[in-house]
C-alpha cells in the first residue's frame, strides 16, 4: 500500500491560521496586521456584549473582520464557559442564542466557535464533554476551540469540536515553534511522517497592550508570512478542506480515488504531489 496524505490548496505541506475572542476595540490594529502580512483570522464575537464601548460594532465587523476575508465564529452570547456550574441546558442555549443573533446580524450562516472561558476543559456540576458534544454537534456547530495544552506538532485535530491549537502568543517558547515549523521540510520528511502540519494561534488582542506584544505579533505574523509551502486561512476554511478531504472515495485496491465534493482536493501519495478535480476520478 501507499502512504497517501491530504495536502491543503496548492499542493502544499503547512498551514496558519488564528483565532482570536471576545471581539475586543483591539481586534482592528490585529485585522490591519493581519492584512498586511496576507494572513486569514478567525474572530470569535460574544453577541450579548456588542455595541459596548469597548467592542468593535458590527458595522466595523462588517468592514475590517468579514470584509477582508476574515472569519466571525460563535463566542457564547454572555461567554458561559459550557463545562462550568450550570446545567448543560444553559450553556447550550448561550451557544444557541449567540449563533442566532450573530447570524441575523450579519445575514451569513455561522458554524465555528471557541469556547469562552474555561470551556470543556472542567467539568463540573454534571456536565461531561461527550453530553455537551452531541448537544453542540446537534445545533450545527462544526469546529470548536479548546485550550489546556501546547499542540507543538503542529497537527490537524481528530475532533474538531476540541480543536486544541498550537499555542498562545504569550507562550515563552513560541518563536521556538517558529523555527521548529519553519524549518519542516517535506523533502526530508520520513514516508510516515508527510501529514499536514498546522500553526494555530490563539490569544486575546487587548494582551497585546502589554509585555510589548503589539512587536511581538508583527514579529510573528512577518516570520511566518509569505512562505510558498503555507497556506494562509481561517479557521472555517481549514475545517471545511479537512471535511472535504475526508470525503474522498477509494477503491479497495486504493488505484482510483474519486472526488465527490465542489473542491480541487491535493494529496501526496508516496512522496509525489497530486490533485483530484471536484467530479474527477483518478488512477494511480
Ligand atoms: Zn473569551
Amino acid at each position: 500500500m501507499r502512504y497517501v496524505f491530504m495536502r491543503y490548496p496548492g499542493g502544499k505541506l503547512k498551514a496558519v491560521t488564528f483565532s482570536y475572542d471576545d471581539g475586543v476595540r483591539q481586534d482592528l490594529r490585529f485585522a490591519e496586521i493581519l492584512d498586511r502580512y496576507n494572513l486569514k483570522g478567525t474572530f470569535n464575537i460574544n453577541s450579548g456584549f456588542l455595541g459596548l464601548s469597548n467592542r468593535i460594532t458590527v458595522e466595523e465587523i462588517k468592514e475590517h473582520i468579514l470584509g477582508k476575508g476574515h472569519e466571525v465564529a460563535l463566542h457564547g452570547k454572555n461567554h458561559m464557559a459550557p463545562g462550568a456550574g450550570f446545567k448543560p441546558v444553559f450553556a447550550i442555549t448561550d451557544i444557541l442564542e449567540c449563533r442566532k443573533e450573530l447570524e441575523a446580524t450579519f445575514d451569513m450562516i455561522i458554524r465555528g466557535m471557541a469556547y469562552p472561558d474555561s470551556g470543556v476543559k472542567a467539568m463540573h456540576n454534571g456536565n461531561d464533554y461527550e453530553t455537551l458534544r452531541t448537544l453542540i454537534e446537534s445545533m450545527g456547530v462544526v469546529y470548536s476551540r479548546t485550550l489546556g495544552a501546547d499542540n507543538d506538532g503542529f497537527m490537524l485535530p481528530s475532533d474538531f469540536l476540541s480543536w486544541m491549537p498550537t499555542a498562545h502568543h504569550g507562550n515563552p517558547a513560541l518563536f521556538d515553534m517558529v523555527k521548529k515549523f519553519l524549518e519542516i521540510d517535506e523533502t526530508r520528511l520520513y514516508s510516515s511522517a508527510m501529514y499536514p502540519r498546522l500553526f494555530y494561534l490563539w490569544g486575546h488582542t487587548y494582551e497585546f497592550d502589554k509585555d510589548d506584544g503589539w512587536n511581538l505579533i508583527e514579529k510573528f505574523c512577518s516570520e511566518i508570512s509569505g512562505k510558498v509551502d503555507t497556506w494562509y486561512a481561517t479557521n472555517i476554511e481549514i475545517y471545511d478542506y479537512v471535511k472535504a478531504y475526508n470525503s474522498l472515495v477509494t477503491s479497495a485496491d486504493g488505484r482510483k480515488i474519486y472526488n465527490p465534493t465542489l473542491k480541487e482536493i491535493w494529496l501526496n501519495i508516496d512522496g509525489k504531489t497530486l490533485s483530484v478535480k471536484s467530479g474527477e476520478t483518478i488512477n494511480l
